[in-house]
């Protein structure tokens, strides 16, 4: 599906600019804009999907692929020593991009515990 008005289709589709680290058929991962830690990137589907509360039987496979590529490109980002997946979702999760992402921060000093 595409959408108009949302920034991170059109950072997918590289119409908004975006610090850009991997790019393939069904995924973008750029650089977070306001970094809360030395690595802090996030990867997006290209198919617009709301949130994790939109999500589908038909997206297992597009959610694997992002699961499985997590890894590597953190390595690639320099988290040798961990690093920490958060995915905001809906209001009560303090979502404030309506598009499906996944933060991967890292990079530095350990992260406080929240849970
Ligand atoms: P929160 O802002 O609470 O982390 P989200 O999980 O929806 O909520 O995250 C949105 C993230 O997208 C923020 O970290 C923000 O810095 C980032 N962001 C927003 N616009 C852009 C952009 N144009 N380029 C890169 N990152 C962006």
């Amino acid at each position: 599906m595409k959408m108009d008005n949302c920034v991170f289709c059109k950072i997918g589709r590289g119409e908004i600019p975006s610090e850009k680290i991997y790019e393939d058929s069904g995924v973008f991962a750029f650089h977070d804009i306001h970094p809360v830690a030395p690595v802090h990137f996030m990867l997006i589907p290209k198919l617009h999907i709301d949130s994790l509360a939109e999500v589908e039987d038909k997206h297992s496979g597009l959610l694997g692929e992002m699961m499985v590529l997590i890894p590597r490109l953190a390595r690639e980002q320099g988290c040798t020593d961990g690093f920490r997946t958060i995915i905001n979702t809906g209001r009560v999760g303090g979502q404030e991009v309506y598009h499906l992402h996944i933060h991967i921060i890292g990079g530095g000093e350990r992260l406080p515990v929240m849970i």
